[in-house]
């Protein structure tokens, strides 16, 4: 339990000279839970080691995508095959052309396909598609929702009720972030109302089918089949931005999972097997908008790199083995337990969301189902409690409003070892 934090701690002084908050992405700095970052030296299944040789079972999962958990063998002989052959070449090959059948085989709304380099451009290639087809502007998202830092996307509700957005960074232009409108998640009623009044105006609605940057939070019961027929109705596209689902919840993702079809689907994460890659797609009618087929612009000069879609194929490839989903939906349910169990004993209140080897544990009494209630948590306790399960040798998501993610190499002793962290970690709770 006496862990020593000593070169994580020099690396992190001499990184924040050179780069904003020592980190190239800002949840990794901790500023939600305070203490510093760990720098982590090497990772192998369900674990990470730090600089300073500590180990942790790793529930973060580079925030989703090592679903089979590190340097899964298959994965790392496919990087090593394709290294072999060379690291890019800016023209197409046999990889991209196995990857994109893959994505078609599993996701049911999806017949084409373009490859990107992170869920960003996925989303942000994905509006500009919808706007190309529809002619039209305006977009509507879900408060709590995350689709990657595109201008149009970092935008928060405006004030008063349905009113288009502002910024909700610095250097987005207004005019910009005008365009869109934020709506509560999972508010069917809210959503009708908006679109009864901006419908004939909206190029496109997008959504996280489940939440997974609120935490993770599930869609109610008709919520997705309410964007469906609106949208319809329209004639303005429905996005799933599916870049934490694909994959994960259901082989063919929320889609498949709710039964609900969207126009497109935006991919990341566990597509590129932990390598950065990014994929948009849909049916053939709209995908045959995109450049040079189609007016609609869009470029990448390391778009279906040999080495990521190598490592997207491999981890699809074993996904695709009887089995998986189940054995991912165990094993989640196991540390769902341990959360609910733990919290019980020390009189800790909690609310729990999961699907399949997503979860979050909510320090809060009431229901979770949308922004505001998942805003209800004690954030003070999760940085207490994510301090208390890092000193326990157990790596949670630095903010409590992230998931946890479960992995294929996740053992039963490493789910009982956080059993026990948890209900010790508990009982130091205030
Ligand atoms: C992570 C994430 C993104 C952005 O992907 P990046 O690869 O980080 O750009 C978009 N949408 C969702 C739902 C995500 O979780």
């Amino acid at each position: 339990m006496d862990r020593v934090i000593k070169r994580s701690k020099e690396l992190y002084e001499k990184a924040q000279l050179l780069m904003p908050a020592g980190v190239n992405s800002p949840v990794r700095a901790f500023r939600a839970v305070g203490g510093d970052p760990l720098f982590i030296q090497r990772a192998q299944g369900a674990h990470l080691w730090d600089a300073d040789g500590n180990r942790y079972i790793d529930y973060v999962c580079s925030w989703g995508p090592m679903i089979l958990g590190h340097r899964h063998p298959e994965v790392v002989e496919a990087i090593e095959k394709a290294l072999a052959r060379g690291t890019s070449f800016g023209a197409p090959t046999d990889l991209e052309v196995e990857l994109a059948e893959l994505i078609v085989e599993r996701m049911p709304s999806v017949e084409m396909v373009r490859m990107v380099n992170s869920g960003t451009e996925a989303t942000m290639s994905a509006i500009r598609l919808a706007r190309g087809v529809t002619g039209r502007d305006r977009v509507i998202k879900f408060e709590g929702c995350y689709h990657g830092h595109a201008d149009g996307l970092l935008v928060k509700a405006g004030s008063g009720a349905m009113t288009f957005g502002i910024p909700d960074s610095g250097g987005v232009p207004k005019a910009y972030a005008e365009l869109t409108m934020t709506l509560p998640y999972n508010d069917i009623e809210a959503f009708r109302k908006a679109m009864d009044q901006w419908g004939k105006e909206v190029a496109c609605v997008i959504v996280e089918p489940v939440a997974g940057n609120a935490g993770v939070i599930p869609p109610r019961p008709g919520f997705l089949q309410a964007l469906r027929e609106e949208t319809k109705r329209a004639g303005a596209l429905l996005i799933f931005d599916e870049v934490i689902t694909g994959f994960r919840i259901a082989p063919g993702g929320a889609q498949q999972l709710y039964n609900v079809m969207p126009d497109i689907t935006c991919l990341g994460k566990i597509v590129g097997g932990g390598l950065p890659v990014g994929a948009y797609g849909g049916p053939r009618s709209i995908m045959e908008n995109v450049a040079p087929l189609g007016p609609v612009y869009q470029a990448g000069t390391l778009s279906g790199n040999p080495l990521a879609m190598a490592a997207g194929i491999a981890t699809l490839r074993v996904l695709g083995r009887p089995g998986v989903y189940e054995e991912l939906e165990d094993k989640a349910r196991k540390l769902e337990k341990a959360f609910k169990e733990g919290a019980q004993e020390a009189g800790v209140p909690i609310w729990q969301n999961r699907v399949g080897s997503m979860l979050s544990t909510f320090f809060t009494e009431k229901e979770v189902w949308d922004y505001a209630s998942a805003k209800t948590s004690d954030t003070a306790r999760y940085a207490r409690f994510f301090r208390e399960m890092l000193s326990r040798g157990v790596y949670l998501a630095p903010s409590q409003f992230e998931a946890a993610f479960v992995s294929l190499a996740h053992s039963e002793e490493d789910l009982e070892t956080t059993r026990e962290a948890i209900r010790s970690a508990m009982k130091e709770l205030p």
